[in-house]
């Protein structure tokens, strides 16, 4: 099995090596990975300038790696369509440091490398972890093993996508794995406004979850210390709007 791996925080990053050698008992590792952190860069896809991409070894057990002046939805097309000299079967992206869930799934750069392998036809899986301190990657880069081990093995579908959420391992233990639909995330206070040394005021986008946790949802799932596994669609219809809008007519 050939495996595609990229991430969102840089080929340099700890969460990529530790995925990338321990997917590296399970098949052939190909690290197509971006050059610079690319987080909450979603999925831009690089147009108007040419990219780079060079061999960057990593010495975790991979067949070849590459380092790309790009982002990951980036690294996945050069990967399948250049770089890589084989067939994709599957595209990891990951480890990320910190939590993908919910809403933030459409500003997640780490899930778009998984949504460019599955728009390109490989079962693809993201995996993110719910701690921005120092999580422990080693271990989490095993139980991701095991799961898309599992998954591959009763999953047909290529053009599908996992987004897997790992819990905070220093605040609480696993508790076991759901799967979970997407949460509502919705933020306050999102706009910290400051100054410069120039006395010239400057806005930094951020702010502090708003909702209480839905039940069942991934976001839940995670804060209550299980592993929260959601199956996304590339289709993005809204198909009951389609359906109740199907005998309707605009005369135009
Ligand atoms: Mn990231």
């Amino acid at each position: 099995m050939n495996i595609l791996l990229t991430n969102d925080d840089s080929i340099e990053s700890e969460g990529l090596k530790a995925l990338g050698k321990e997917l590296s008992t399970i098949g052939r590792v190909f690290v197509v990975a971006p050059q610079k952190p690319q987080s909450a860069g979603s999925h831009a896809t690089t147009l108007h300038k040419p990219l780079r991409a060079e061999k960057f070894p990593l010495n975790i057990g991979e067949i070849s790696s590459f380092r790309v002046s790009g982002t990951p939805s980036d690294c996945v097309l050069l990967g399948i369509d250049l770089l890589i000299k084989e067939t994709v079967d599957i595209v990891v992206s990951g480890i990320n440091k910190g939590p993908n869930l919910g809403d933030d799934v459409i500003y997640s750069g780490t899930v778009a490398g998984a949504r460019e392998g599955a728009i390109n036809n490989k079962l693809s899986f993201a995996i993110s972890v719910n701690d921005f301190e120092n999580p422990d990657f080693i271990y989490i880069s095993k139980l991701s093993v095991k799961i898309i081990d599992a998954l591959i093995k009763v999953i047909e579908r290529k053009n599908l996508y996992f987004n897997i959420n790992f819990p905070n391992l220093r605040k609480t233990t696993i508790k076991g794995v759901k799967f979970a639909r997407l949460a509502r995330r919705r933020y306050k206070n999102r706009i910290t406004v400051g100054k410069d040394p120039f006395q010239k005021e400057f806005y930094w986008i951020g702010g502090t979850l708003d909702d209480p946790l839905e039940d069942e949802t991934d976001s839940k799932y995670v804060e209550e210390g299980f592993i929260a596994i959601t199956p996304l669609l590339i289709d993005q219809t809204n198909f009951d709007v389609l359906n109740e809008l199907k005998n309707f007519e605009i005369k135009i």
